[in-house]
């Protein structure tokens, strides 16, 4: 199916910036809100259920929750599994690592972010893993994102902040534009070439997600048809941010 944004940037209007605000709102709540109930004990299905009634309960509709067929409102992958996990009865346990991914649809505008949590106690290694990763997302939205610049230069600075700790973003995972589709154009990877790829105009979102591995960015699809996991079962841990390119400042909106 063909869309205007297949092959340029959607454009928001201050009206439909508006609505992005809501929606991006009730997608950060809710992720903080499910990022506080995260504990040993808890199954993945339970987090799912409670994300899926904040949004409802805000005005928003989950936005992953049919799309392409996937059945809940989180993507909730655990340790190896790096993205797309499907929320089930799977136990968390002490020294767990989650990333909670989410999507809403409000106004008929999607947004997405996702956020890693760790589950009770967990080894240093693992918290420096993740705090470089949330940190490397941090740092690109601070020195490099705005508008006029290619996407390309997200993608060579976040490649390099990793590597320079031992770590490794996932080439075929990348980040995208999105607005009145989920995913559009452009494709943001987090590896890549600086100055090269699609000019970034004032008025666009995009959805930055480094998506990074302790071992070797292989990874396969798990037999669900869903869940991507590294293939040398290295960890995995992912953040993510729907961001808007005004004219002289950037907004992170959800
Ligand atoms: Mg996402
Ligand atoms: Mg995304």
């Amino acid at each position: 199916m063909s869309s205007p944004y297949d092959r340029q940037c959607q454009i928001f209007s201050e009206e439909q910036i508006a609505s992005l605000r809501i929606g991006g709102a009730i997608l950060r709540d809710c992720l903080k809100h499910v990022a506080g109930l995260v504990r040993p004990g808890l199954t993945t299905l339970d987090l799912d259920r409670a994300a899926e009634a904040f949004i409802r309960e805000r005005g928003g509709i989950p936005a992953f929750k049919g799309y392409h067929g996937f059945p809940a409102t989180l993507c909730t992958s655990v340790n190896e599994e790096v993205v797309h996990g499907i929320p089930s009865d799977r136990v968390l346990i002490e020294g767990d690592i989650v990333s909670l991914d989410g999507g809403v649809i409000y106004d008929g505008l999607y947004t997405d972010s996702c956020t890693s949590v760790a589950v009770g106690t967990v080894k240093p290694s693992l918290l420096r893993f993740m705090a470089h990763v949330e940190e490397t997302l941090e740092a690109v939205i601070r020195e490099v994102v705005r508008a006029g610049i290619r996407v390309g230069d997200i993608s060579a600075f976040i490649e390099k902040r990793l590597r320079k700790n031992g770590y490794r973003a996932v080439p075929v995972l990348t980040g995208h534009g999105l607005g009145d589709t989920l995913h559009q154009y452009p494709d943001v990877p987090n590896v890549g070439k600086a100055g090269t790829g699609a000019l970034l105009p004032v008025g666009t979102m995009i959805a930055i997600e480094p998506i990074a591995v302790t071992g070797s960015p292989d990874v396969l699809t798990a037999d669900d048809g869903w869940t991507v996991v590294t293939k040398d079962g290295s960890m995995a841990c992912h953040y993510e941010h729907s961001i808007l390119l005004r004219a002289d400042s950037i907004e992170i909106i959800a």
